[in-house]
């Protein structure tokens, strides 16, 4: 089967189709999304190797502990937790210390033909929901992992630093908490969409003293993070949704002086996500730039790593 490995550098490969293990589907792919971790990773902040991807919509094909999943759509949370530490006994599965991560940490990813995932992580799309809006569950529920964390204070200005794909839907979700939400960012094009979804652009360049209490870095790059700091107010919360290949510089003393409340966020929950697709709270055409066939994939990822493009997906013929 065809696959994308990143390896040095990253290869469509010709490799064997992968055997479930137990309590795994095997899964064919359907529609896959090239996020920024994925780029990331290219570029070397981890260092995975393997076949990359994390963010699709597929078909099972075979899994011995969820027969009445074959042949269903499906979506899937990317971590693979032990299912018996303490962090896995407490529902805390995505902090496992022994968990591998789909096309991220010791587990071969979603782009490629066909590949594996715990039945246990599966979630059946909703019949009317197309797989080109299904694909972005995964980066959605990351969003809606702010909401399981904080409370967004809804008569306060929140702002969002970054304007690529995800901070386009955590303008939406934040404007779902009842937020007046705020972007800034570099790319007029892109301002422009999340406008359109309802957010108040900002350009980086005239962002005034520190106005906002509420801060969500998804820039992806350190002056993102620089930004953000100076934009929030003493005791505001900053949200860290982005992570770096080149490390950051902070000046700690800041969070200190200001009392500020600084929070990582990572994945989030699948079911709240796949419900607001469905019922149409969250857009997701206005992000998607372009569909490669994975045989293209290289072409994908140089294409996904332009300034003005949102989403590229990879769909298998
Ligand atoms: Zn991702
Ligand atoms: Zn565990």
């Amino acid at each position: 089967m065809l696959a994308l490995q990143f390896e040095k550098e990253l290869r469509a490969v010709d490799v064997p189709v992968p055997t479930p293990r137990e309590g795994e589907a095997l899964i064919r792919l359907r529609l896959a999304g090239i996020c920024n971790t994925d780029l990331e990773i290219v570029r070397g902040y981890s260092n995975f190797r393997g076949i990359l991807g994390h963010e699709f919509v597929g078909e099972v094909v075979e899994a011995s502990d969820g027969a009445e999943l074959i042949g269903a759509r499906v979506v899937g949370e990317i971590n693979l937790a032990c299912g018996e530490c303490s962090y896995c006994r407490r529902g805390w599965e995505r902090h496992c210390p022994k968990r591998t991560v789909l096309g991220i940490l010791g587990k071969d990813g979603c782009f490629a033909e066909y590949f594996t995932l715990p039945v246990r992580n599966l979630h059946r799309v909703p019949e009317a929901l197309p797989d080109r809006t299904a694909v972005f569950t995964e980066p959605l529920a990351a969003c809606v992992e702010i909401l399981e964390q904080v409370s967004v204070p809804p008569s306060q200005p929140v702002c969002v630093v970054g304007d690529g794909k995800l901070a386009l839907l955590l303008v939406q979700v934040l404007k779902l908490a009842g937020a007046e939400v705020y972007i800034v960012g570099k790319h007029p094009e892109k301002l422009a969409i999340a406008q359109e979804l309802g957010a108040i652009p900002l350009g980086a360049e005239t962002v005034p003293e520190p106005r906002f209490d509420f801060v969500v870095e998804a820039s992806g790059s350190p002056s993102g993070l620089e930004l953000a700091l100076r934009i929030i107010r003493p005791r505001g919360t900053l949200v860290l949704k982005s992570t770096y290949a080149e490390c950051p510089r902070v000046d700690t003393s800041q969070l200190v002086v200001d009392e500020l409340c600084v929070l990582g966020s990572r994945c989030g929950p699948f079911e709240p996500a796949l419900r607001l697709l469905a019922d149409g709270l969250v857009q997701t055409e206005p992000l998607v730039s372009a569909v490669f066939p994975l045989s293209r994939g290289i072409e994908a990822f140089r294409e996904a790593e332009k300034p003005g493009i949102l989403k590229v997906l990879l769909s298998p013929e």
